[in-house]
């Protein structure tokens, strides 16, 4: 086999180590490319060396750490540990190595990739926006086991490491200069001579002389302790073991240390929440390659799909204005249009205030927002309609408005033009039913807000064609969300299982438990806020909605609960504008139990029955609400509204808040074997 790092020596005396997998497109860490490189360094201590650089030559990543596919299937913490020393000994024979080693940093440099330049002796980043460093592990639920929990903190100091492990971020160069994670930036175009100029330096003048940061004390540790607390909920053990390691390892020789970090890298990484967390990244990944093909027969002469260019956006309320605002964002031309000047206007000031905000989040810059904005046209009639790609309607969720419409939108499309509904629940079929084109109808269901969340569902109706599906795919994978794709039905998947979810929540509500209770439960369980908290932030009205169209659509399942109606009833609407009430009221900025609930359920014409407390443990409240979750996903699984059980857990995932850390609700199911 190649050998995925090569060496030679140059006319100056200057030692190349070249890192390319010539079988993939990034280069990752592997006990063979560990050994690889130590061979690598074997073979140049023979010659005669004045100093070597180490590169990559792939052009958009470094190195991006560990092969995750190799680490998660690693049998057990030992076999863990026993990885973490043998990555850790061929960096350590880069530290030891008898000339200065210099790393030069092109494409994105993460984890065990960042560790290797940080047992160079100087590293050098391109200027380049592929560039990006850091130690990410935490995200996937570990830490870093190749020396980086160890010198790290010894290059910048232990709070400083800690905050970088913890963020779990990868800097653009730039801030990784500042931070002191590498030494020089260099334009991409001079890295290698910079980096050759850099080794001829230090081997005539001696490495560098890096004075020790000073070390932290108890307060840090305890303050990054209660930051993690708040975060996870203690629930994650990697970023504990992170503070834990660093603090316990600061006073150690490094070899002591980095044995400590083995043992602990161990112990965490063979644990059931890293595995879980890698199966996550593996499911966002796999979004990358995301393509049609599941759905339709593959055709004779693929061809590229056509870029939707110029978007429609109808209704300017909260979706029609956050859609309108992303697209224009994302390059798009944009014509926006509501019924009344006003409506267009207060969907303008929203657009307004999302690119202000971006500005605000340097996420844009203001030339950036600025042009974006002007890339928004308003209507009141069907101005610019004619010259659409792709119409987007996102107007009440009413199936004969929608209907109306459609009908409508038809005749004032060109005939080539993809006409896409919003809608959360409705079968794209019934509304587009007016429509002269049905294979050109699809669903696009973005979420609220759209400038937050990433996922999208993309709804294919009987009447869609495998181009109008393919050329929306290539159009949300352009605006950089991230679809799973789905068969019409009411609900698609999202909407469905959440909303059975929640109305269960409701009927234990109304057979007696408590709101704490309730919330407590699934805030335990690992849910970032309790189904009542949800249906405060959702809408009650919005909610006693969407309990009305799953009745409707599944008549012969869906039981539906009452105490949103009474809510509706008594104005109570949830967390509308910051300040109304729900199941909890949030006067000040501050979250309290309603005491108009416990009123209601005391109420001697109430028709719940619940002044007997209904004494469920917290655990039979989570265990009823995850199996009520898990049979409609069943259920959704088995009609083909989706394809597998990893995009179902995916897209509950990205659009319910279900806990990363259980895996996914499918893989957590099969793990308690409920399925
Ligand atoms: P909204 O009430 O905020 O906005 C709807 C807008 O459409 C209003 O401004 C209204 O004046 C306008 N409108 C109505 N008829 C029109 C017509 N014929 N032409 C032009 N404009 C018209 O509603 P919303 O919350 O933005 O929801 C819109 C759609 O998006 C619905 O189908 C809803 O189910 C779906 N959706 C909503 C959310 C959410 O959280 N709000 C999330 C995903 C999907």
């Amino acid at each position: 086999m190649n050998p995925t790092v090569t060496h030679s020596v140059d006319g100056e005396g200057v030692g190349w180590i070249v890192f390319d997998d010539p079988a993939a497109r990034a280069n990752v860490f592997t006990p063979a490319v560990h050994a690889d490189l130590r061979a690598a360094l074997a073979a140049l201590a023979a010659l005669p060396v004045k100093a070597v650089v180490v590169l990559s030559a792939k052009e958009r990543i470094f190195i991006a750490g560990a092969d995750l596919k190799w680490l998660s299937q690693l049998p057990d913490a030992a076999a863990v540990a026993a990885a973490s020393r043998d990555g850790q000994a061929s960096f350590n024979a880069v530290a030891d190595f008898k000339v200065p080693v210099v790393c030069a940093i092109h494409g994105a440099c993460a984890g065990g990739g960042f560790e290797l330049a940080l047992a160079c002796h100087w590293r050098l980043a391109s200027a380049a926006k592929e560039t990006v460093i850091g130690l990410p592990e935490t995200s996937i639920g570990t830490i870093p086991g190749w020396g980086g929990t160890v010198r790290l903190p010894r290059l910048i100091g232990a709070k400083a490491a800690l905050g970088h492990i913890l963020k779990a971020a990868l800097l653009p160069a730039a801030e990784a200069q500042t931070a002191g994670l590498v030494d020089e930036v260099v334009p991409a175009t001079e890295l290698k001579a910079r980096a050759k100029a850099a080794a001829l330096r230090l081997a005539a003048d001696g490495l560098p002389a890096r004075t020790a940061p000073s070390a932290a004390d108890a307060a840090v540790f305890a303050g990054a302790r209660a930051d993690v607390a708040k975060k996870t909920w203690g629930r994650e053990p990697a970023p504990l073991a992170a503070i834990a390691l660093i603090e316990r390892t600061a006073g150690l020789a490094l070899d002591a240390a980095l044995a400590e970090e083995a043992r602990m890298f161990g112990e965490v990484t063979a644990g059931e929440i890293c595995k879980n967390l890698i199966h996550v990244f593996f499911l966002k990944d796999a979004v990358k390659k995301l393509t049609v093909d599941a759905w339709f027969p593959k055709p004779a002469a693929p061809a590229a799909p056509a870029p939707f260019k110029k978007i429609g956006v109808v209704g300017a309320g909260v979706m029609g204005s956050g859609i309108a605002q992303w697209c224009a964002a994302r390059g798009h031309d944009v014509v926006l249009r509501d019924v009344k000047p006003e409506f267009v206007e207060r969907g303008l000031a929203v657009i307004r205030g999302v690119f202000d905000e971006s500005v605000a989040r340097k996420k844009l810059t203001p030339e950036a927002a600025a042009a974006g904005l002007a890339r928004v046209r308003t209507t009141t009639a069907w101005d610019g309609f004619d010259e659409c790609d792709l119409v987007i309607e996102a107007i009440v969720e009413n199936v004969a408005a929608k209907q109306q419409l459609f009908a409508e939108l038809a005749k004032v499309v060109r005939p080539d033009c993809v006409l896409a509904s919003n809608t959360s629940a409705l079968p794209i079929e019934e509304l587009t039913a007016p429509v002269t084109h049905p294979d050109r109808t699809i669903g696009i269901h973005f979420f609220n807000p759209v400038s937050r969340m990433a996922l999208m569902e993309l709804v294919l109706s009987p009447h869609t064609t495998r181009d109008t599906a393919e050329r929306t795919l290539a159009f949300a994978k352009a605006l950089g969300k991230t679809p799973v794709i789905c068969r019409s039905s009411p609900g698609f998947l999202v909407t469905r299982v959440l909303f059975f979810y929640l109305n269960e929540a409701c009927r234990l509500w109304e057979q007696g438990v408590p709101t704490d209770v309730l919330d407590g439960a699934l805030r335990d369980w690992g849910w970032p806020m309790g189904p009542a908290r949800l249906i405060d932030e959702v809408g009650v009205d919005v909610t006693d909605f969407i309990f009305g169209e799953m009745a409707h659509y599944y008549p012969d399942r869906f039981k539906s609960s009452a105490v949103c109606r009474r809510m509706l009833d008594a104005g109570m609407k949830g967390r509308k504008n910051g300040a109304g009430t729900g199941f909890y009221t949030y006067a000040g900025g501050k979250e309290a139990l309603n005491p108009a609930m416990t009123a209601f359920v005391s109420d001697a014409k109430s028709e719940f029955t619940p002044t007997a407390k209904s004494g469920l443990s917290a655990e039979a409240i989570a265990g009823r609400l995850n199996r009520v979750m898990i049979d409609e996903t069943k259920r959704v699984l088995d009609e083909g509204v989706l394809k597998t059980a990893d995009d179902a857990d995916f897209a509950l995932l990205m659009g319910t808040g279900f806990p990363a850390f259980r895996g996914g609700l499918m893989r957590y199911a099969r793990r308690v074997g409920v399925i």
